[in-house]
């Protein structure tokens, strides 16, 4: 990655590192650990409003944020959702 892109998630700033690395991996979770539809669209919404979004990692956990928030039991560091 070369390029910083704040408030942009994987999917948009890098395509294809969002494939290879986080569709492979969502398709993995199982159902019940999962976070529902609607939940992970306002994760994901949140987090493009965060200034700790960078490159679709956020800055306060180190987690791509794509994968983090599609965890039902997984929560923003900082609160926001
Ligand atoms: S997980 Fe929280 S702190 Fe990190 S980018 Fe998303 S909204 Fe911001």
């Amino acid at each position: 990655m070369s390029t910083l892109c704040r408030r942009c998630l994987l999917r948009e700033a890098f395509p294809a590192d969002y494939e290879k690395y986080v569709l492979s991996q969502l398709s993995r979770i199982p159902p019940a650990a999962k976070a529902a539809e609607e939940s992970y669209q306002a994760r994901l919404n949140a987090c493009r409003a965060c200034g700790q979004l960078s490159n679709g990692t956020c800055m306060g956990c180190g987690c791509l944020v794509e994968l983090k928030a599609a965890f039902k039991k997984e929560k923003c560091p900082f609160k926001k959702w």
